[in-house]
């Protein structure tokens, strides 16, 4: 099984938890940097980016993190995550990991509609079931698939999904306004980059742990997989 650490300073860290172990993973919550040696991924959860920043630093990890990136451990970083990933912030001198070569605009989304939920088009996530599975507990992820095909398709709003699409979740979202050249824009929405990947690097401004949908989770572990 591959052992999976989420980031558990403050926010979303449970959800990311649950997900992560219904797919077979052992999951970690890192609170110390010797933690971070046992692990095969790491996922930086949703919360408030500049409490996540400054515990992270408080804690000595931010520089553990860095180092353990710089040896090709996959990180994923979902919203306030995407955020700390980002090496710029629009408007922010916040403590970041600064890893991706992004630059990030946090609440992105305007402050009527604080949070929402959309149908979001992820090409890299059709056909994944296709996809070696090698060290991820290929059982376990095969029952997954048809739960969340069946979720998408029969509860998700009668319809208005579009079938293979994944339901997003907004929660004053960031968005990425600038990529370099190696980093891969992954899905948009309005226009506005909401998933990247650079190499072992995924960042996501929605919360993927907050939807039965575990097909986003899947796609980090396949990543994971494939540098363990
Ligand atoms: N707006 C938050 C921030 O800037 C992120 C929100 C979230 O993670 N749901 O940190």
């Amino acid at each position: 099984a591959l052992t999976i650490g989420v980031l558990a300073m403050q926010g979303a860290f449970r959800e990311h938890e649950q997900m992560l172990r219904s797919l077979g993973c052992v999951v970690v919550q890192v609170r110390k940097p010797e933690q971070l040696s046992r692990l095969d991924g790491l996922i930086l959860p949703g919360g408030e980016s500049t409490t996540i920043g400054k515990l992270m630093a408080d804690f000595g990890l931010d520089g553990a993190i860095r180092e353990r990136a710089a040896a090709g451990m996959p990180l994923w970083g979902t919203c306030a995550g995407l955020i700390l990933l980002a090496q710029r912030i629009e408007r922010s001198a916040q403590k970041r990991l600064g890893l991706m070569d992004i630059t990030a605009v946090r609440n992105a989304f305007g402050r009527q509609v604080d949070s929402f939920e959309i149908a979001l088009d992820i090409p890299v996530l059709d056909g994944l079931d296709a996809l070696s599975t090698d060290g991820v507990d290929e059982t376990a992820i095969a029952d997954k698939t048809v739960d969340a095909k069946e979720t998408v398709d029969a509860n998700r709003t009668g319809g208005h999904i579009r079938r293979g699409a994944f339901p997003a979740v907004f929660i004053r979202a960031p968005y990425i306004a600038e990529a370099g050249p190696d980093v891969q824009i992954l899905a948009r929405h309005e226009g506005k980059a909401v998933l990247a990947r650079q190499g072992h690097l995924l960042a996501a401004a929605f919360h993927p742990e907050l939807t039965t949908d575990d097909r986003m989770h899947r796609y980090f572990l396949k990543m994971v997989a494939e540098r363990a």
